[in-house]
């Protein structure tokens, strides 16, 4: 069984002015595909895995064209060396902008089949966060996404799809691909299925595995702070049996937009003001203050300066801030070197029109040695505050982000992090948790973005519209 694997894993805030180029993306090609921890999981599965091209990139603004279109092109001449294939894997994240194309995952799987052609089995594995189209269903056979979020299932979604394509590939049973979407399109803050009511609605998928004639049961939030046609949340069933797909997935879809009101933040939010007051005044700690609107694992800048300011201003002590991407700024802390004092202007460096920097006298406490310009990262103090300085946009989500730095959150009063709902290392030492709705590319605020592209009514945009689930079956399965 000749299997070729690729894909590419982005998400994109279409609100995000920040282009993103190929230096941007972490790509595997050739061998170092396969032989790569994250695609190790494919030697337990019989067939010869034939690798293309794998980019990935935290999330962020929309996919300059010409990168795009490159690394299609690269893919697209893979596939084509590797004919005849007998099954292709897809790892996509699914929220995918390109400059100047909606739908880009549409693009890039429809061409895909264009090239494989119609005897070869495509299975795709997504992020949640992913918006689905009749396009994208019409071009693949099998689907499954994580079932988590925060996500510890990755590897795990990842076999889901492996395990259908190559048992599909064994027994030569072709399945059905449908999907109901479901006119919601909620941020990842308020859908985490450590919370109810995501919790409940994902602990009904094994059940729903487990029905015969059912392979997977995917439920699909979507990605909200893209601004296109296709945002949506979405039920999508692969199996054999017809009805009982059809069946689940409305009861599935049902179920969602039936708790639709129900999804709020699953930690105590404020204003910026408000969440800086109450973690001065807070007796216990660390209190970890998530700067939501900024969240660069969401597709946020990850440059904004405005909580900073706020705690600068208010005189906070005992502060871990980490950290805001500004590489002039890192840049001119290595030139100072250690201890030294120095003027700078922090912020705002990427998105020079969507916020404003915080000028002042800072002084250097730590550079990171690193081998490439682009990884590097200072810590620097100003009052109370340490703030973590890197050349490029990165998220400080784990205890070992702010160990390598000399920094020990653990001891801090307060902690500051771009983020939206904590990762599984943060979320357990916070005492309390406080999500500040700040603004920026992915505000958590989402009824206030300007949705200029929406072509349909969905909530929580429109409120007041009735809602009946109807599927929709890939064109690869009609007469299966
Ligand atoms: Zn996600």
């Amino acid at each position: 069984m000749r299997i070729a694997v690729g894909g590419i894993h982005i998400e994109c805030s279409t609100y995000n002015p920040v282009l993103n180029e190929e230096k941007d993306f972490r790509v595997l090609r050739g061998p170092e595909l396969t032989a790569s921890p994250y695609f190790a999981f494919l030697r337990d599965y019989d067939g010869e895995f034939l690798p293309t091209i794998h980019a990935r990139a935290i999330a962020g603004g929309p996919v300059a064209r010409h990168t795009y279109e490159a690394f299609k092109t690269e893919f697209l001449e893979g596939l084509k060396s590797l004919l005849p294939l007998d099954g292709l894997y897809l790892a996509m994240h699914g929220a995918m902008y390109v400059e100047g194309m909606e739908d880009a995952e549409g693009d890039w799987i429809s061409a895909a089949r264009a090239v494989v052609g119609d005897d070869c089995m495509v299975s795709a594995s997504y992020d949640l966060h992913g918006n689905v189209t009749q396009r994208i269903i019409d071009a693949l056979d099998m689907y499954s996404t994580y079932r988590t979020a925060p996500h510890i299932d990755v590897e795990e979604t990842m076999r889901r799809a492996v395990k259908m394509l190559t048992g599909s590939l064994k027994t030569g049973v072709k399945p059905i691909l449908l999907w109901a979407p479901i006119p919601v399109v909620l941020p990842g803050e308020r859908t985490s299925t450590v919370d109810e009511p995501a919790k409940s609605l994902y602990d009904m998928l094994p059940g729903i595995d487990a029905i015969d004639g059912v392979w997977d049961a995917s439920l699909m939030v979507g990605y909200v702070w893209a601004d296109e046609p296709r945002a949506t949340a979405a039920a999508i069933m692969t199996g054999t049996d017809r009805a009982v797909l059809e069946r689940e997935a409305k009861r599935l879809a049902q179920a969602y937009w039936d708790v639709r009101e129900d999804f709020v933040f699953g930690s105590e939010t404020g204003s910026i003001e408000e969440c800086v007051a109450r973690a001065i005044a807070s007796t216990t700690a660390p209190v970890v203050l998530a700067e939501s609107g900024d969240n660069p694992t969401g597709g946020g800048v990850g440059d904004r300066a405005d909580v900073l300011a706020e705690l600068i201003a208010k005189g906070a002590q005992g502060v871990i801030f980490a950290g805001i991407a500004d590489r002039a700024a890192t840049e001119a802390c290595y030139a100072a070197g250690l201890s030294a004092t120095l003027c700078l202007s922090v912020g705002a460096s990427l998105d020079t029109k969507g916020s404003k920097p915080v000028t002042g006298s800072f002084t250097v406490k730590y550079l990171l040695e690193t081998k490439e310009a682009t990884d590097r990262q200072a810590v620097v103090s100003i009052g109370g505050v340490d703030v973590v300085l890197s050349a490029k946009r990165r998220p400080y989500h784990n205890i070992a982000d702010f160990t390598r730095l000399g920094l020990a959150p653990h001891k801090a009063k307060i902690i500051v992090v771009k983020s939206g709902y904590l990762s599984p290392e943060l979320a357990p030492i916070a005492n309390p948790n406080l999500m500040a709705l700040s603004p920026g590319v992915v505000d958590q605020f989402v009824e206030r973005l300007p949705r200029l592209r929406k072509t349909k009514l969905t909530y929580p945009f429109d409120k007041d519209f009735d809602f009946t689930p109807e599927t929709a079956i890939s064109a690869r399965a009609v007469g299966r």
